[in-house]
């Protein structure tokens, strides 16, 4: 993704989500980070996160910067869609869907949507772009108001475990880890502790 190719927010950005459910169906790619790894495990009752990688709900994948991210796996038939996507009223009038994980449990990117985080810890860049949840989301045709600023108050503490994780990605990356290290010194974490204490074992791994 050329991360020139997108508007930056500063704070006023227009959008409204109809909650058609695009973006959360084909090639969409939902990646989470330590604290969705954590909600999602709590969701299904899970003791370990481990058991999320086990029972394929969740893949390790490889992004652009060589770095082994947690994905949703999405289900792939009859056709590609979030297998946390519920389908609320079926007439294609009327369509809309309802994501299960919502609220207490849904990963941030997609709270976040459109704006989309940027971090860069190497060049001290913290910013969030403007990108299309989905090449025909209906969203973005909306006149409807957003602020940046609000949007980072309420979600304050998930950004700033979100910054800490990425912190953790970097150090994972300058000691080169393999696959399986970052399933092991990163993924893998028992669900019964507090997500404090996870996290800051992560910070020491
Ligand atoms: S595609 Fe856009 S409008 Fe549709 S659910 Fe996603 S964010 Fe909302
Ligand atoms: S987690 Fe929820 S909002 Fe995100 S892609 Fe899946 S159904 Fe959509």
């Amino acid at each position: 993704m050329n991360m020139d190719e997108f508007t930056k927010v500063t704070d006023k950005y227009h959008f409204k989500c109809t909650s058609c459910g695009r973006c959360c169906t084909g090639g969409q790619k939902v990646f989470l980070n330590l604290y969705d790894l954590f909600k999602l495990g709590r969701y299904h009752k899970y003791e370990s996160s481990r058991m999320l990688f086990d029972a394929w709900r969740v893949v390790l994948v490889k992004d652009q910067n060589q770095a082994y991210l947690p994905r949703i796996r999405f289900k792939l038939k009859p056709f590609q869609f979030c297998p946390y996507l519920l389908n609320i009223d079926a007439d294609p009038d009327t369509f809309r869907t309802k994501c299960s994980l919502h609220p207490d449990n849904k990963p941030l990117i997609c709270f976040l949507a459109p704006l989309g985080r940027v971090i860069d810890l190497d060049r001290e860049i913290d910013e969030y772009l403007y990108i299309n949840p989905a090449p025909d989301c209906p969203g973005i045709e909306s006149d409807k108001e957003n602020m940046l600023s609000a949007a980072v108050s309420e979600f304050e503490q998930e950004l700033k475990f979100q910054y800490r994780f990425f912190k953790i990605l970097k150090k994972a990356a300058d000691n080169e880890l393999s696959r399986q290290a970052y399933l092991e010194d990163i993924y893998y974490f028992d669900l019964r502790q507090d997500f404090e204490t996870i996290l800051a074992g992560k910070e020491n791994f």
